[in-house]
């Protein structure tokens, strides 16, 4: 049992009541997109804090929306997700919805992505209100159950709800896991994005031994594979890697006989924050020029990237590198490496948004698993963060 246990008489037990809001959330089995109670549970907790809870439901995904109001100043929000990815228990120390603490480790599915993060959240929303009267600003919670999916009806819908109601996010900490060997050496001010396209080739079919009559397709396709493997993606910033693959070729019903009349060709773009989408599509399309009588593209599951830069004046990022410094005793290194998050959804000229995590090292495997120490330690970053944004 860890010593913080039997500590007497404190007003509360933040790691404890960290390590059991962490087990409660882990016990319910939120395959995405179902929240499996989580949203519900969270709505209850917050309310007791004085949060106005609105439950956004949207074709079978739960999203909460709660807002705490302390005073005029500026808006932060804490965002994140309770669904998680399926665990099959066989290799499992205990079984993935059982939130087991083992060693002073807990594991289950989500244990790192991200309920850890969501009950760390929690008890530092606990123990900032604790203080609400020294408190300027609004503090927003946004979570949804649909973020390890296609995250067509999570945050997206979230970020639209909040853009009807008028309202702008100053900042947003999102709760990733974004941590490497040590809690709060990594945070992420932005990500890659990634898109994903299809093109069409059209030729015309005829005999192989007389191919003047003929268009092939194939070799069309080859040629595009040549083009868009040697694109000059000039605007890249370091470590950002854009770059286009090939995922796919396909000749449908190859004849050996047959010149082909058509052929797909699949791929994918990771691309710099310093591109938007608009602009990746105008690339390959300019590509594409030359054999545009013979080619269609279509797009798919587009994913925008987005940074946070520093700022003059109330900066979100330096506020949590500090935070971070204060905590830990390092600052955190930056990072938009790795796939795309929901952060995406609330990054805009008005809204810098960082996310910060516990280790990432184990999330969606076997075993996953957080330290209740390094629970602690993002409890601790949270309310550091939450206490410098709020003036307490
Ligand atoms: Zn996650």
């Amino acid at each position: 049992m860890p010593s913080h246990a039997t500590k007497p008489a404190a007003k509360h037990s933040p790691q404890l009541d960290t390590v059991n809001t962490l087990r409660r959330l882990i016990s319910a089995p939120s395959v995405t997109p179902d929240d499996a109670g989580t949203i519900e549970y969270l709505s209850q907790r917050l309310g007791a804090l004085g949060f106005e809870c609105t439950s956004l439901d949207c074709n079978g995904v739960r999203n909460l929306v709660a807002r705490r109001q302390f005073g005029p100043g500026p808006v932060m929000a804490f965002a994140g997700h309770v669904d998680v990815v399926p665990a099959n228990p066989r290799g499992w120390i205990a079984h993935p919805f059982a939130a087991a603490v083992i060693d002073d480790v807990i594991y289950g599915r989500g244990a790192a992505d991200m309920k850890g993060g969501v009950a760390a959240m929690l008890s530092a929303t606990e123990r900032l209100c604790e203080q609400a009267q020294h408190c300027r600003g609004t503090l927003f919670w946004l979570i949804t159950s649909d973020e390890e999916g296609e995250a067509e009806y999570g945050s997206k819908i979230m970020a639209e709800y909040l853009a009807q109601q008028g309202i702008t996010l100053d900042a947003c900490l999102v709760g990733e896991p974004t941590s490497h060997q040590q809690v709060g050496d990594t945070i992420k001010n932005g990500r890659r994005g990634a898109i994903s396209g299809r093109i069409q080739i059209q030729g015309k079919a005829g005999h192989v031994a007389y191919p003047e009559q003929t268009v092939n397709a194939a070799h069309i396709a080859g040629d595009l594979v040549n083009e868009l493997a040697n694109l000059s993606w000039w605007k890249d910033v370091l470590g950002s890697q854009t770059s286009l693959q090939v995922t796919g070729l396909t000749v449908p019903d190859i004849v050996d006989n047959l010149v082909p009349a058509s052929c797909e060709i699949t791929f994918n773009v990771r691309y710099s924050h310093a591109y938007k989408s608009q602009e990746i599509y105008q690339i390959v399309a300019q590509a594409l020029a030359p054999w545009d009588d013979h080619v269609s593209v279509q797009w798919e599951r587009p994913c925008e990237s987005y940074y946070t830069g520093s700022r003059e004046a109330a900066c979100f990022l330096s506020l949590v590198e500090q935070a971070i410094f204060r905590v830990r005793g390092q600052f955190p290194a930056l990072s938009t490496a790795g796939g795309t998050s929901d952060g995406r959804f609330f990054a805009s000229s008005e809204t810098q948004v960082i996310e910060c995590g516990v280790k990432n090292d184990s999330i969606h495997q076997v075993n996953e698993h957080v330290s209740v120490a390094d629970l602690h330690a993002i409890e601790e970053i949270y309310t550091a963060v939450l206490t410098d944004y709020f003036g307490v």
